[in-house]
């Protein structure tokens, strides 16, 4: 697939019939951003708010996404946020690897008009896309380079939202308050405070991310 802007490969997806996830989805959800961003944000899939929205991390995932954006001083508007398969897999099953080859073509030439500093996957699909043979659990929160491009994998914010919501739930059947689990998280003053152990971790992720971008004036 050939683009020249953003602009049109949004109006491909949205006309895109070349996988079988054309035919349930409500609205295609190319990715939205800054078109010159730093950083991109690449995803698995849309779920079920997105669907109906057309757009990338509206749900509970993305506002836990903002939380961490705004947690470095930043707007959504200030990276570019899109996923793996631009339509969504049914019940939020896993896209299949016929659906991930399908819509490549638009995150390639997404990836080459951007051409970020920094590419943040979300969760081990998007991972897996640049290093198929390793775990996410253990690469994330390092730096990787992959074919010249700087790659920095982290947990999906819905997995971190689900970690922080269970250690939640089991901080109250223990009778503890928030900051008692989560004080050996926080070695940060930007750190989201009573977030929950994988929410915090994907805040510090994000954070070594933007170091690495531009220091944060409250970390260095
Ligand atoms: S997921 Fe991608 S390849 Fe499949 S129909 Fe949607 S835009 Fe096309």
């Amino acid at each position: 697939m050939s683009f020249t802007d953003l602009q049109s490969i949004d109006h491909a997806v949205h006309a895109c019939t070349n996988c079988a996830l054309s035919e349930q989805r409500t609205k295609a959800v190319p990715g939205e951003g800054a078109s010159n961003a730093g950083i991109m944000f690449i995803g698995e899939g849309p779920g079920y708010h997105e669907d109906r929205q057309g757009r990338p991390f509206v749900g509970p995932a993305g506002q836990l996404l903002d939380k961490l954006l705004a947690s470095i001083g930043l707007k959504r508007a200030d990276v570019y946020i899109t996923n793996m398969v631009k339509c969504r897999p049914p019940s939020n099953r896993d896209p299949f690897p016929g659906e991930i080859q399908a819509c490549s073509g638009y995150l390639d030439a997404q990836v080459k008009l951007i051409a970020p500093r920094v590419i943040v996957t979300l969760g081990r699909h998007s991972f897996g896309r640049f290093f198929p043979s390793e775990s996410i659990s253990k690469a994330r929160g390092k730096a990787r380079t992959w074919k010249g491009q700087t790659i920095f994998p982290i947990y999906h914010p819905a997995a971190a939202g689900r970690t922080a919501q269970s250690g939640a739930d089991a901080r109250a059947r223990r009778g503890l308050p928030e900051a008692e689990d989560d004080a050996g998280e926080q070695c940060c003053p930007c750190s989201a405070a009573g977030a929950g152990r994988a929410a915090a971790f994907a805040t510090l992720d994000v954070l070594a991310v933007m170091r690495r971008v531009s220091p944060c004036p409250g970390c260095v």
